[in-house]
């Protein structure tokens, strides 16, 4: 993988591109792809945004959402644009497996592939340009900075502006991790600064759910979490069972695991659901617990050393079991941290 500034010189002879990131794309995957498009759009390239599977609803209402290609749904189509493409950017995810069934159709792809990302241990080999930065609170901030460092810093309007905040704002909790340096607000100052209303886009992300959401986190806190005070640490599994009997789609269990971390002394939050093909879970830390290595090393995961995800074929009971199992070799290091 080279560098990515040796990639700039290539943006201004308009291609045909295809932008893509991780499944079930969050805030900042969609948020990183949708500012992308609009600002190679306006450089004149023809850019499809293509997403390995469905996403949220509090997403729908982005600029640009409308016209994201899911794969699970229109194979054909996201396997044509992808065919035709000349530049292929992953944005968002730095592994193939976490685009899930579009894994076998990128392996393939001998156009120019570029990466810009945040996640640790990039599959390198992959990737001809690329930018991958595990310091940075979000893609969507180094998709602002190759805006701006590729020289085209004047094309960031009001709408690239919304799809950029959104990603940052959910990446960073709202301004709260670590990972809020004075660089990014000197960004969000920038992106505000073309006049576009934040107000708005927090309420459309975080003001957005159905009654039954809110009901089902209720069920979750009361019926389903469980306290292990001596690891410092909170679980909840759910079941397919609460899944269907609240009606939950794609997005709904977002931020859920969240609410582990704000009980008093909590320093590991651990969150599992009974996915159709699949038992995901997602780990949250406070202070120096990293869950990056330990999702790696027991839940075939990864992320950042705060928050990251895993997956598991075991049965939900099973995958608990063996959990609890494990956060016996760092009753130490969780109470100490
Ligand atoms: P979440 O718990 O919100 O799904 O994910 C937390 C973080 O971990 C995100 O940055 C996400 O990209 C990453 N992550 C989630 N699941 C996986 C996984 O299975 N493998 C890897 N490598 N990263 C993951
Ligand atoms: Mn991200």
């Amino acid at each position: 993988m080279q560098a990515i500034q040796a990639f700039y010189p290539q943006l201004s002879a308009p291609k045909k591109v295809v932008i893509t990131t991780h499944q079930k794309p969050d805030g900042d995957a969609m948020g990183s792809s949708l500012g992308l498009l609009h600002f190679l759009t306006q450089l004149g390239h023809s850019v499809t945004v293509i997403s390995p599977t469905n996403w949220a609803g509090f997403l729908k209402w982005m600029p640009g959402a409308n016209m994201v290609v899911d794969f699970e749904f229109s194979k054909e189509v996201a396997a044509r644009f992808l065919g035709e493409a000349e530049f292929l950017f992953c944005l968002d995810f730095n592994v193939l497996h976490r685009t899930k069934h579009m894994e076998a159709i990128l392996a393939e792809l001998k156009c120019t592939k570029v990466l810009i990302d945040h996640h640790q241990q990039p599959q390198e080999d992959y990737f001809t340009y690329g930018v991958s930065n595990p310091d940075k609170s979000s893609t969507c901030e180094m998709v602002f900075d190759f805006i701006t460092e590729s020289g085209f810093g004047d094309k960031i309007n009001t709408t690239i502006a919304e799809c950029l905040y959104t990603g940052i704002m959910t990446d960073t909790g709202s301004f709260r991790f670590t990972s809020t340096t004075a660089d990014v607000h000197r960004i969000v100052a920038q992106l505000k600064e073309t006049g576009f209303n934040h107000t708005l886009v927090h309420e459309n992300i975080y003001d957005s759910f159905l009654e039954n959401r809110i009901r089902f986190i209720g069920h979750c806190l009361l019926n389903r979490m469980e306290v292990l005070y001596e690891y410092n640490t909170a679980i909840m599994a759910i079941s397919k069972n609460d899944l269907l009997r609240f009606y939950i789609k794609t997005g709904d269990t977002e931020g859920l695991v969240n609410q582990l971390l704000t009980i008093q002394g909590i320093r590991l939050g651990a969150l599992v659901i009974d996915r159709d093909e699949e038992r995901k879970w997602s780990f949250r830390s406070k202070g120096d617990f990293d869950v990056n290595t330990f999702a790696r090393e027991h839940f075939e995961g990864g992320g950042h050393f705060n928050a990251a995800g895993g997956r598991t074929n075991d049965s939900l009971d099973g995958t608990v079991w063996k959990f609890k199992k494990v956060i016996k070799q760092y009753e130490e290091q969780l109470q100490q941290s």
